[in-house]
C-alpha cells in the first residue's frame, strides 16, 4: 500500500489504538484481538501470559503477530503445497521487497547465519553438502573483527569453520589465506569495530570473499531491509520474529542468488545436511512474508510516534515521585525504538530493582521488563495497544508503596 493510501485509511479509523482488530494499518504490529477463545490452552495448562514491556526477547516468546499473519498461517495450515514452491515464490518476493538478488525464509536469523555460512562453503556442489561439517575440501576459515566476535559466531562454527579474529586493517590484510572462506559483520557491534559496514564489503569485493553481515534485530529503521543488500553484502541475515513481527520461529537470508541456491541445498525439504533440523513449513514460510510486506507498508512514523507516546504516559506516571529519576533513549543500533530507563534513591524508594521486577511479575496481570540491579529498562513495542496504562498506573503503584 501506497504511503497516501495509508494516511487515506487511517483517517476512517478512530485514532486510539484501542480499534481492535484493525489495526494492521496502524501498525500496531501486534495481533490486537482480545476475542474469548473456545479454549483457553494458557488457562487450562496454568501458564502465566504477561504483558510484555520488555522487547523482543526469545525467552519471552518474543513478538506477537499480526492479525493478517495468523490469518495466513490458518489459511495455509489447510492446504498442501510443496515447499520448494513456496520458497521459490516467496524468496522471489521477498527479494524485491529488499532490493537484493534471492532470498528464502530460514529458521530464525540464526539459522539463516548457518545455512548462509553452509552456502558459501559447499556452493551447490552436493558432495560437500554432505561432508559438511568436515571440511577436509572446503575452505574453513571466517574472519571476524574483535568487537563482533560475540556469542552469535557459534552459528557459523556450527558448519565447521574457525573463527579468525581481527582487530585492525593490518591484521586483516595478514590474516587472509587461501582458506578465508567468508567475512562475518555484526551490525549492532558495527560502531565499535575498527573496520565498518562499508569498507568491510570493500574488503570483500577486493579480496573476493563474500561477505554476510547479522542485522538481526534491526528491521527499524525500515531501510535497513534494504540498506545492505544495497551496500554490496552477499548476504543479509534478519530475524522474523522480533522489529518484524512475523513468526517467532522464523527468518530470513537473502542475498546472492548462487549462495541462496547453496544455502537451499544445505536445509529442508533436502535431508542429509547440516541444515535438516532447521525446518520451516510453509504457514512459516508465508506468515514471514506477509509479515515483512506488512512491516514495510507500515506507517512508520505513525507507529514511532505511537510508541514514543506510550512511552511519555509510562514515564509521566512516575518522574514526579520523590526520588525517581527517568530517562528515555533510542538505541543507536539494533532494537531502535524508544526505551524507557526508571532508576531511583533507594534511601526515598525503599526496594530493589529486583524485587521490583519480581513484584510485577507476580501481579495481575503480570508484567515482565528488563534492567539490571540499579534500573528498570522498558520499551513499548511489543505492547498490546492499551497495556501502556496498566504497566503505567502498576509501575506508580509499587514506586509509591515502597515510598512510604
Ligand atoms: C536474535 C539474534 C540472533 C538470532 O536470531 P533468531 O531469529 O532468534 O534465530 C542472531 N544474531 C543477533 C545479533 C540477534 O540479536
Amino acid at each position: 500500500m501506497k504511503r497516501r493510501e495509508v494516511i487515506k485509511n487511517l483517517s476512517i479509523l478512530p485514532v486510539s489504538g484501542a480499534v481492535l482488530g484493525t489495526s494492521s494499518v496502524l501498525g500496531a504490529g501486534i495481533l490486537s484481538s482480545y476475542s474469548a477463545p473456545k479454549r483457553d490452552i494458557f488457562k487450562e495448562l496454568g501458564i502465566r501470559t504477561f504483558i510484555n514491556a520488555a522487547g523482543t526477547y526469545t525467552a519471552l516468546s518474543g513478538c506477537l503477530m499480526h492479525e493478517e499473519v495468523v490469518e495466513t498461517i490458518r489459511y495455509s495450515a489447510k492446504k498442501y503445497a510443496t515447499i520448494d514452491e513456496v520458497q521459490d515464490k516467496v524468496g522471489a518476493k521477498i527479494a524485491e521487497l529488499c532490493h537484493a538478488e534471492s532470498a528464502m525464509v530460514t529458521a530464525g536469523c540464526w539459522s539463516a547465519l548457518v545455512l548462509g555460512t553452509a552456502g558459501v562453503l559447499t556452493g551447490t556442489d552436493q558432495k560437500k553438502v554432505a561432508e559438511l561439517p568436515h571440511l577436509e575440501n572446503m575452505k574453513s576459515e571466517v574472519l571476524v573483527q574483535k568487537e563482533h566476535n560475540h556469542g552469535y559466531v557459534h552459528a557459523l562454527t556450527n558448519t565447521g569453520i574457525k573463527v579468525v579474529e581481527i582487530e585492525t586493517l593490518e591484521e586483516f590484510e595478514k590474516a587472509v589465506n587461501e582458506q578465508t572462506a567468508m567475512m562475518w559483520f555484526l551490525n549492532y557491534a558495527g560502531p565499535n569495530g575498527m573496520i565498518k559496514d562499508k569498507e568491510w564489503v570493500e574488503l570483500g569485493k577486493k579480496h573476493n570473499i563474500p561477505t554476510m553481515i547479522d542485522m538481526a534485530a534491526d528491521s527499524t529503521p525500515v531501510t535497513n531491509l534494504w540498506k545492505f543488500n544495497e551496500m554490496g553484502f552477499d548476504l543479509v541475515c534478519v530475524s522474523g520474529g522480533k522489529g518484524l513481527t512475523g513468526p517467532q520461529s522464523a527468518g530470513i537470508l537473502m542475498g546472492k542468488k548462487d549462495l541462496i541456491a547453496a544455502a537451499r541445498l544445505n536445509a529442508p525439504p533436502r535431508g542429509g545436511n547440516i541444515g535438516r533440523g532447521m525446518k520451516v513449513n510453509k504457514e512459516e514460510i508465508l506468515g514471514m512474508y506477509v509479515a515483512l510486506e506488512k512491516f514495510i507498508n507500515r506507517d512508520h512514523e505513525k507507529q514511532w510516534k505511537i510508541w514514543e507516546d506510550r512511552i511519555a504516559v509510562m514515564e509521566n506516571a512516575v518522574k514526579t515521585i520523590n526520588g525517581v529519576t527517568t530517562t528515555v533513549t533510542v538505541p543507536p543500533v539494533a532494537n531502535i525504538t524508544p526505551t524507557l530507563t526508571i532508576s531511583w534513591d533507594i534511601e526515598k524508594v525503599k526496594i530493589s530493582c529486583n524485587d521490583f521486577r519480581a513484584n510485577l511479575r507476580k501481579g495481575d496481570p503480570s508484567i515482565e521488563m528488563m534492567g539490571g540491579k540499579d534500573n528498570l529498562v522498558i520499551t513499548s513495542w511489543m505492547m498490546r495497544p492499551g497495556e501502556e496504562k496498566i504497566v503505567a498506573a502498576k509501575l506508580a503503584e509499587e514506586l509509591k508503596k515502597a515510598s512510604s
